[in-house]
């Protein structure tokens, strides 16, 4: 399996020390406030999950299931709820946590539909951000690292469900998602 993948993007110590420095930026900026993490499941698992040891304010923890590219690696542009939040975020500070911005749809569309639910704050901070892919405006409150437009497994990641578990973030050999 580990001979489909190209080269390391990113490693898992660089990826660990840009975590603990959002998760310090973070924590200065929710002081007092009622803070919600939302992770989009499954991807930003293994970032929520480091992410949330690094901020030192109180917080809660609340997942949604969108629907996601399958087994391709192109956006079909349609976004879906599989799996809803379990609490209201009426009133609270939210901080949507995701693994990977590329056109920008599944963010753009998760933010109207948080907001639509009266929250008091929505804000978004993503591990890796490929701008050159972007479709539609979306802003970024919190980014970890710009990444050229290659497809990217590891560190919550997919190809087919597997990579998933790889510490670091790698490329996947083209002839892999070409196939
Ligand atoms: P967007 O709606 O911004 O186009 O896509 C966001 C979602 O696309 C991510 O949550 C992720 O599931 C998927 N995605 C985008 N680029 C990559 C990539 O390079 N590798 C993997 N594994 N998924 C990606």
């Amino acid at each position: 399996m580990f001979s489909d993948l190209g080269e390391c993007l990113i490693s898992a110590e660089q990826i660990q020390d840009k975590v603990r420095q959002m998760g310090a930026v973070i924590s200065r900026d929710y002081q007092g406030k009622d803070l919600v993490v939302v992770g989009i499941l499954k991807g930003s698992v293994l970032f929520l999950a480091d992410l949330i040891r690094y901020i030192t304010v109180p917080l809660s923890i609340d997942f949604v299931a969108v629907s996601s590219y399958g087994a391709s690696t192109t956006s079909s542009g349609v976004v879906r709820i599989l799996k809803d939040l379990e609490e209201s975020i009426e009133g609270k500070h939210v901080l949507i946590v995701e693994d990977i911005i590329d056109t920008g749809l599944t963010l753009k569309y998760l933010l109207e539909n948080l907001w639509a639910r009266n929250p008091a704050d929505v804000k978004v901070c993503v591990l890796l951000d490929k701008p050159e892919r972007r479709k539609v405006d979306v802003k970024i409150h919190y980014q970890g690292f710009s990444i050229p437009d290659k497809f990217v497994v590891g560190y919550g990641l997919d190809y087919n469900e597997h990579y998933r578990n790889l510490p670091g973030v790698w490329t996947l050999k083209p002839e892999i998602y070409s196939k």
